[in-house]
């Protein structure tokens, strides 16, 4: 569930410098309409987990509540963010029940944290994991892109960092969602690419638990207990296994990350359509989704909207 479009980071693999449009505020879905799309998702539909994400869903005003609404209806809650704004919310989203959080991090340099965020925003986030850790937010997932020539030779190095400060870190390939439409897929650093630096510095051994519909491959670092990460989202997709579906923060259903339609579920709901029509809606979209995102076909096109206003 994407909360908002909106960011206080501008990641180059993400968002331009400038000039992204936002959304309208009342083409965004209020508290109410997001809390009585998730109870239908959830009490009609069968969703067991809810992950909150953006843009930077720290943003939102109501994002307490939302989560604390969500977690009522007895299912996991979890959010993505940026961890910045962490460091003064991190102990009212424990405490309205939010279960994991997932933060985004790319290297542990501040210089090349501003070159890729362009803000000079580390310490801040630093500062927001470890509220979110004291809040008893844990485990913690920490999230990174891998650029090439900017940051792909410092991943061991953030491995390490991560594993002695007892977070979770994961690799994604860089995927075509930018807004700039910028990304190239012979610039892009692969997941054998990721997996060879790290092994440089680390053994990396399969690691032995079923996978089910997670998209990340694991791997235990020099035999254990600690792991690490790749989600090879474009080299060896994972789209068979996939049980999602994404809400946009204006109430567009999507069933995958790549769709190139969307259903509108906020019509619908302003049209005072009952829950039935709504999830009646909501399954059809799901009947429309593809057998996979096909980024490595040449007749692949980038979605319309960008990961920012998507939610990643
Ligand atoms: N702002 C929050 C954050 O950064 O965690 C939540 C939204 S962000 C769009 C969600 C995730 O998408 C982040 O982990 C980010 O690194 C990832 N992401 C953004 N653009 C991406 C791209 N082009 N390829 C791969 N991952 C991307
Ligand atoms: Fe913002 Fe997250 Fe996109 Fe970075 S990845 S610009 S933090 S939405």
């Amino acid at each position: 569930m994407s909360l908002t479009d909106r960011c206080n980071l501008r990641c180059n693999y993400c968002m331009p410098a400038e000039g992204l449009d936002w959304l309208p505020t009342e083409e965004t879905l209020t508290d109410d309409e997001v809390i009585r799309l998730i109870t239908i998702g959830v009490r009609d539909l069968g969703i067991t987990e809810v992950r909150f994400t953006g843009g930077e869903p720290l943003l939102r005003r109501g994002l307490a509540d939302i989560v604390a609404a969500t977690h009522a209806l007895g299912v996991e809650t979890s959010l993505t963010t940026n961890a910045l704004g962490l460091a003064i919310t991190a102990p009212a989203l424990a405490q309205a029940g939010l279960d994991r959080l997932n933060a985004s991090l790319d290297t542990i340099d501040p210089e090349t944290f501003a070159a890729i965020t362009r803000r000079d925003r580390f310490h801040d986030v630093i500062a927001g994991l470890e509220a979110a850790r004291a809040a008893g937010l844990a485990p913690l997932k920490l999230n990174a892109v891998l650029l090439r020539g900017v940051n792909d030779d410092q991943a061991a190095e953030l491995l390490g960092w991560a594993i002695d400060h007892g977070f979770d870190l994961r690799f994604i390939e860089q995927m075509p969602l930018d807004a700039q439409h910028r990304w190239n897929r012979e610039e892009m650093v692969t997941a054998d690419e990721i997996f060879e630096r790290l092994s440089q510095a680390f053994t990396l051994t399969p690691h032995d638990a079923p996978r089910g519909s997670a998209p990340a491959e694991l791997f235990d670092v020099d035999g254990g207990p600690a792991t690490v990460g790749i989600i090879a989202s474009v080299t060896r997709p994972f789209c068979g296994d996939c049980d999602r579906v994404r809400l946009t923060a204006d109430g567009q259903i999507r069933n995958c990350l790549f769709a190139r339609e969307e259903s509108d579920l906020r019509a619908l709901l302003r049209s005072g359509a009952d829950d039935a029509a709504i999830a009646e809606r909501w399954v059809a979209a799901m009947w429309g989704k593809r057998a996979g995102h096909g980024i490595d076909d040449e007749t692949f096109l980038q979605p319309d909207r960008p990961m920012s206003a998507i939610g990643g």
